[in-house]
């Protein structure tokens, strides 16, 4: 698929529901870091257009430990807190206008 395609339909799945990258990769057969390479593009293209990619960041699933100020899209190697690697990525949905972006 041209990226830009994927990147269209990665848009129009985020404006649906919430996904994390796992979630992306397995609707768009792509792997997790090709995933990551796509939202970089998509954020900007966004911002663009006037909408939005929102972020909630990752969370420890064993502490509870969130990951509030990360910047970086992508999901975290360990937790600093309990230092245990058992982590929920980050997820990602898209708000605003993004109809210029689909069609
Ligand atoms: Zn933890």
């Amino acid at each position: 698929m041209p990226p830009q395609t994927l990147r269209r339909s990665m848009i129009a799945l985020l404006a649906g529901q919430a996904m994390d990258a796992r979630d992306l990769s397995d609707a768009l057969g792509l792997t997790e870091k090709e995933v990551y390479e796509h939202l970089a593009h998509v954020k900007r293209s966004l911002a663009a257009s006037g909408a939005t990619l929102h972020v909630t960041p990752s969370r420890c699933l064993l502490c509870g430990y969130v990951f509030a100020h990360r910047r970086r899209l992508t999901r975290p190697g360990r937790c600093p807190q309990c230092r245990r690697s058992k982590l929920q990525g980050p997820t990602f949905h898209v708000a605003g206008p993004v109809d210029d972006l689909l069609t």
